[in-house]
């Protein structure tokens, strides 16, 4: 891996589920070295994403999932042979990537904000990478 960047390996454990990564994003920070940048965060996958939102009250998260499900059921008229198209298109909807401010040496979150890996076709060993630019 070049300089300022990590690859984390996050096992997942249900179905759909949505994971907070955010102090391994912070740690990651701390570690690069850089003070004021950017930290952006990745997942090299079609299946899941990278969402922030709340992380102090679980049942957002519940919330959120509940409403993809809406938004792609798990059964329609998909063409896709494998199956898992409501994951795709969940993953779709969520987007694959985040971009962090750092100033101080410190993520720029809300107080109520998380980073959470959204698991829509688990379980599975997912990626994640992220990558400091100071
Ligand atoms: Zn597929």
């Amino acid at each position: 891996m070049p300089a300022h960047m990590k690859e984390l390996s996050v096992r997942t454990s249900q179905r759909e589920e949505m994971i907070d990564i955010t102090h391994l994003v912070r740690d990651f920070a701390k570690e690069a070295g850089i003070t004021d940048g950017i930290c952006h965060v990745f997942v090299p996958h079609t299946t899941c994403g990278i969402l922030i939102n709340e992380n102090a009250d679980p049942d957002v998260t519940r919330d959120i999932l509940d409403a993809l499900r809406v938004l792609a059921p798990a059964t329609a008229n998909y063409r896709h042979v494998e199956g898992n198209s409501p994951a795709h298109i969940k993953s779709s909807l969520v987007g694959c990537s985040k971009t962090l401010m750092l100033a101080n040496g410190r993520l720029c979150l809300g107080t109520w904000q998380g980073i959470f890996l959204c698991e829509f076709d688990g379980p599975r060993h997912r990626k994640v990478w992220l990558q400091v630019v100071g």
